[in-house]
């Protein structure tokens, strides 16, 4: 069965509430699909506050390990999640104003706690994840290419000093 937790949001931001809790990588469905693997847990923080502007927020804090692909050598790359993000809660009919700094969701009086913490997820996956060169398996590729460009440079060196 899926974890269910809910919350009445603006209730929540107004009395500055917060939640603690985990959630399985592999129950998050949409999150899954784009993984290599559904393992591990990702913890999460979910505190209200009123806003000097009299504005309700929902402060979210996830942190975990996901196991994505590299793009460039196909293997697979642990992922360090460490998202931190302010949404704003907008109520009633309020339009948005153009600039807006935060994101807004609606005040939902029973927010799916765990889908709001799977979007927040999805939005800060990197769209081409890879390894970082020294990491990753195509690393002997990378550096051949950037020797025959070294190559390629010297060759071109060498023609200018025969002038
Ligand atoms: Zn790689």
């Amino acid at each position: 069965m899926p974890e269910q937790v809910a919350i009445n949001s603006p209730e929540f931001a107004r009395n500055g509430e917060s939640l603690r809790g985990r959630v399985t990588v592999g129950s998050m469905d949409r999150l899954r699909d784009l993984l290599l693997s559904g393992e591990g847990e990702l913890e999460y923080i979910l505190a209200g506050r009123r806003g000097e502007n009299g504005k309700l927020y929902l402060d979210c804090a996830i942190s975990g390990q996901l196991q994505l692909t590299c793009q460039r050598c196909l293997d697979a790359l642990v992922y360090p999640l460490d998202v931190e993000s302010e949404l704003e809660l907008a109520e009633g009919e309020q339009s948005q104003d153009g600039e807006e700094l935060t994101d807004a969701i609606e005040a939902d009086p029973a927010l799916d706690v765990l889908a709001l913490i799977e979007d927040e997820v999805l939005l800060a996956l990197p769209m081409a994840p890879m390894h970082s060169p020294d990491e990753c398996k195509a690393k002997a590729n990378a550096s051949q290419a950037k020797l025959e460009k070294k190559n390629a440079f010297s060759a071109l060196a060498a023609l200018k000093t025969k002038d």
